[in-house]
């Protein structure tokens, strides 16, 4: 990544239906903010749009795109493949633009790695409850009990991911959880977070 303006990257990952696809959304109105849509193998929810909530392309196409060294970051989650565009972060973050990326712990991890010259800030997700997790799967999911079921059960393992991020925030109250977001990445690395209250919180959630 060279000859960045001013821009920088803030990843949000959580466990599935935590919230952090609305919140990028939302994140993303503030001017200057964009989000990185990512590619996927996964076929698209009712109202998503091509282009607009991911590009949806086939695995062979994934694998080309593998191949020519076309991703910034990409993995497996759920059976299907996800991965970031090089290409399209480098023109946002080349026009100064702070990026939202909606990714796993996987992804986080590849670009935590790697040499980006501009500022990189991770926060992870939590669901207030188990139960409220599994209200906002069915509700996303139509109650399509198959995936619901296989996103619950990595669930454990996700919430694990937690300590690796630079920020842990509790998604209850949408407008609450956004508003302390945006708190963080405007205050950059001098806001603090409770870490003896998110790891208690986490031992609820894997109770
Ligand atoms: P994720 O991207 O983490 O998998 P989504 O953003 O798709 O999760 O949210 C899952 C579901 O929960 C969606 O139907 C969304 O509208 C709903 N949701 C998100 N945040 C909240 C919240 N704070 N309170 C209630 N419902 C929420
Ligand atoms: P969903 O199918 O619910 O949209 O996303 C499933 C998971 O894949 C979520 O944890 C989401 O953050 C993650 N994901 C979405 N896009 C990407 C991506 O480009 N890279 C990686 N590593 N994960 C992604």
């Amino acid at each position: 990544m060279s000859s960045f303006k001013k821009g920088g990257i803030f990843i949000l990952s959580s466990p599935s239906g935590a919230g952090k696809t609305t919140l990028v959304k939302k994140i993303s109105k503030n001017r200057n903010f964009s989000v990185s849509v990512s590619h996927t193998t996964r076929s698209p929810r009712p109202n998503e749009k091509n282009g607009k909530d991911y590009f949806f392309i086939s695995k062979n196409n994934f694998k080309k795109l593998i191949k020519k060294g076309e991703f910034l970051e990409h993995a497996k989650v759920f059976d299907n493949y996800y991965g970031s565009s090089k290409k399209l972060v480098n023109e946002k973050i080349n026009k100064g633009k702070n990026i939202v990326f909606d990714i796993d712990w996987q992804g986080t991890r590849q670009i935590k790695n790697k040499s980006i010259k501009c500022k990189v800030l991770t926060i992870f997700i939590l669901p207030p409850s188990k139960s409220e997790l599994l209200k906002r799967l069915l509700k996303r999911e139509k109650k399509n009990m198959k995936t619901v079921k296989k996103r619950m059960k990595e669930f454990k393992k996700d919430l694990l991911k937690w300590k690796e991020y630079d920020y842990v925030v509790i998604n209850d109250k949408l407008n609450q959880c956004y508003r302390k977001i945006m708190k963080i990445i405007k205050n950059k690395n001098e806001t603090i977070y409770d870490k003896k209250f998110i790891s208690q919180h986490v031992k609820r959630l894997l109770n």
